[in-house]
């Protein structure tokens, strides 16, 4: 069975970007006569809100795009994060890191910065110092070497985890499980068979595939897409409210509309309205433009 999902994290309204996920993530698996899950990642209690979580659920009902069964929170699953961590423990693939932001980035042997901040130098690895007035954060034991991961639409892509990231965080100082952590645990829990998601999280699939193999699960495969940018190149997720689905909706748009420039933007058809369901049928990742979209405002009015 193909099970998909949609994972977004309820810090605002959903922007095109993240409809656009949605929208091809969603014709992927109906095209395969899946499932399509809906997981919201509220890991963060100081960004999350439930007034954005509703916002999620009505842009999706509005675009026509359904999901299956019960909504998954991460916020209520610490259990079965703690449980992976001792899984972890046991195997001896994490250890307790005192080391602040500011020292971790001392420490990394700039100028070379991940993706993610500085590369962890594995000080904790080698000369843990305990320290009492600070909780641990956890690390997970990276293996070297190159990491490579199939991917539909970005391509192979890989690189060795030791060197790129470094052993990575899998439980904060506060308690809270990392999101690479959490997303592996949920998605291997969910028994997600299909990723498709933003480019902005390509770089972590190498660190999520080493994850799932520690964890003994299959890795989904994985389609990322490629990013919407503004003109001048920025993300146009970093623009704040024009460029919602709750904007356009209110400037009158309908969700015919929307879903038919997101379409376009996709290289499925002209950019003329047309209703979710009615792009099902004949629907291949194939289809799907690899290159970045650009987006003019002058689109949004
Ligand atoms: N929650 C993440 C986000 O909204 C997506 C996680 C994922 O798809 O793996 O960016």
């Amino acid at each position: 069975m193909i099970r998909g999902r949609f994972a977004p994290s309820p810090t605002g309204r959903l922007h095109l970007g993240n409809a656009r996920s949605a929208l091809l993530g969603w014709l992927d698996v109906r095209a395969r006569k899946g499932e399509f899950l809906l997981r919201i990642e509220d890991l963060d209690p100081q960004r999350s809100s439930r007034a954005a979580t509703d916002g999620i659920f009505e842009d999706l009902e509005w675009l026509g795009l359904s999901w299956d069964g019960p909504v998954l929170f991460q916020s209520a699953r610490t259990e079965a994060y703690d449980a992976a961590l001792e899984r972890l423990q046991r195997a001896g693939r994490v250890y307790p890191c005192w080391c602040s932001r500011a020292e971790v980035a001392r420490a990394a042997s700039a100028p070379h910065a991940g993706d993610d901040g500085p590369v962890y130098p594995g000080t904790c690895r080698r000369a843990p110092v305990a320290r009492a007035d600070r909780t641990p954060a956890l690390r997970f034991v990276v293996e070297p070497g190159p990491e490579l991961v199939h991917d539909a639409l970005a391509g192979d892509f890989g690189h060795d985890v030791a060197t790129a990231v470094g052993d990575f965080v899998v439980r904060r100082s506060d308690g809270v499980a990392s999101y690479q952590l959490a997303v592996v645990v949920d998605d291997a829990a969910q028994g997600i068979t299909d990723v498709l998601r933003g480019d902005d999280l390509l770089s972590s699939t190498p660190r999520q595939s080493q994850l799932f193999r520690a964890l003994g699960a299959a890795a989904p495969h994985f389609a990322h897409v490629p990013l919407l940018v503004q003109p001048d190149g920025r993300r146009l997720s970093k623009r704040e409210g024009g460029s919602t689905v709750a904007a356009l909706r209110e400037r009158g748009w309908t969700p015919e509309r929307v879903v038919g420039l997101l379409a376009g933007f996709s290289g499925l058809g002209d950019g003329r309205p047309v209703a979710a369901a009615e792009l099902v049928s004949g629907f291949s990742l194939s289809k799907v433009s690899r290159t970045p979209t650009v987006v003019d405002e002058g689109l949004l009015t």
